[in-house]
């Protein structure tokens, strides 16, 4: 249908002779779905430009922090008027105290918060201060979630619940994830099971409240409510990583949502990235001044960084929350993305390809399936092959999705309702194709 992207294949081959694979994150190679990455030369509004000059309607949004759109005027503001004043001190500056009160403001269940530069930072910081605070060693993770690669982190389920379990990458030693147990997701009886084998030894469970890295599976209630209540009874602090759900799926973010469907319910730390950065270097992870006592410079729990709370990255952070805070912005937000899956189930069923979606806030999943998984398992044995072709059948008629069938779509203020009409139209097309 289109012809060849020649800049982006020459830049490709450039990138890979410098740079391992040609890229500075492994997903941005389209090793999953083939074919040859589009270097991105520019950005405006809902769109990415390639180097060969093409458009494309962006569901990617830098994998969620481009809640706004690119280049939103008051944004851009901030971040010049910032860049003006200084690149980064090395000292405390008002706006890190600024931005951190907003947080606050908007996240009931945290009372002090620390900014870092990375949702990877920010997860194993959470880690260390759950183990520094409870005194134990152990931690739960679930299968399919992702919160950055920090050793401990990179680790798949072992044989057994008595077992813990093993590295996913090469460079982790066996024992670095031997505290680690890792479970399957929405599953209540493997947790039952894991607390009543280990609840003393749990410092937390971490858990992607709604899993964007394995496209979009919610956690159950029954199931997140089994999970506080086990946690508390047990001492383990639950631990929500909402890197990708933070200031995405609504202004109260998913722990709002578990909080308004449980009375009284809120995690114990939440770590945060992504959108509260706005495009910049910036994350952050908080909770009880009680637990977050712990941290240096006040507690026992070693945690610093160079350019922690950036003056130019927390300015551009701070812009893009008073944004999300005007009336009706979720409103309007979560229409489009509402409007966007069922036009892509509309086409789908014109098509005659079985295809569930779901969606909250300016998030979305979809799958070529027949019903929505609650599990990693279960997404990763949906229709991978016609995803690869239905990923390069939109990106040929102008619509970037994300480049693997295990991740999360997003979309943005800046996305028009034509916008969103012109990707039901492509996706029909090319569902039809094949
Ligand atoms: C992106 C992501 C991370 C890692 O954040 P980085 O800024 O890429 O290090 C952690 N947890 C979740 C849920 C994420 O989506």
């Amino acid at each position: 249908m289109s012809t060849d992207p020649i800049q982006s294949a020459a830049l490709f081959e450039r990138a890979q002779r410098v740079i391992p694979g040609g890229v500075n994150s492994p997903v941005r190679a389209f090793r999953a779905v083939g074919g040859t990455p589009r270097f991105i030369s520019r950005a405006e509004g809902a769109y990415l430009y390639d180097a060969d000059g093409r458009r494309y309607i962006d569901y990617i949004g830098s994998w969620g922090p481009m809640i706004l759109g690119h280049g939103h005027p008051a944004v851009l503001e901030a971040v010049c008027r910032a860049a003006a004043d200084g690149l980064s001190f090395g000292a405390p500056t008002e706006r890190e105290v600024e931005l951190a009160e907003e947080i606050l403001k908007l996240v009931p269940s945290m009372e002090q918060v620390r900014l870092v530069s990375s949702g990877t930072e920010a997860a194993m910081s959470a880690i260390r201060l759950a183990r520094g605070a409870t005194g134990r060693p152990m931690l739960i993770k679930f299968e399919g979630c992702y919160h950055g690669h920090a050793d401990a982190l990179l680790v798949k389920a072992g044989s057994g619940l008595a077992t813990f379990g093993n590295p996913t990458s090469a460079g982790v030693p066996p024992e670095v994830v031997q505290h680690t147990l890792v479970l399957e997701y929405n599953n209540v009886e493997q947790l039952e099971e894991a607390f009543a084998l280990h609840g003393s030894d749990l410092a937390c469970v971490m858990i992607e409240p709604i899993a964007g890295n394995m496209n979009f599976v919610r956690a159950s209630l029954p199931f997140m409510r089994r999970l506080r209540e086990l946690c508390t009874e047990h001492g383990a602090l639950l631990v929500f990583d909402e890197v990708m759900t933070g200031f995405r799926v609504g202004l109260a973010s998913a722990q709002g949502l578990y909080a308004a469907a449980i009375p009284g319910f809120r995690p114990d730390l939440s770590v945060f990235g992504k959108v509260i950065g706005g495009g910049m270097p910036l994350a952050a992870f908080g909770g009880p001044r009680a637990v977050m006592q712990h941290l240096a410079p006040v507690g026992a729990v070693y945690q610093a960084g160079t350019l922690s709370g950036n003056p130019v990255a927390t300015a551009c952070g701070l812009a893009t929350l008073r944004e999300l805070q005007k009336p009706g912005f979720f409103e309007e937000l979560s229409r489009k993305t509402r409007l966007l899956v069922d036009g892509l189930a509309g086409a789908a069923r014109d098509a005659g390809v079985p295809l569930a979606v779901d969606c909250e806030g300016g998030m979305f999943g979809f799958f070529l399936a027949e019903s929505l998984p609650q599990n990693y398992a279960t997404v990763m044995a949906t229709d991978r092959e016609r995803f690869n072709r239905f990923f390069h059948g939109m990106l040929e008629r102008g619509v970037y999705l994300a480049p693997a069938l295990y991740e999360a779509g997003f979309v943005s203020a800046a996305h028009s309702d034509a916008d969103l009409a012109a990707t039901v139209d492509a996706a029909r097309e090319a569902l039809r194709a094949g």
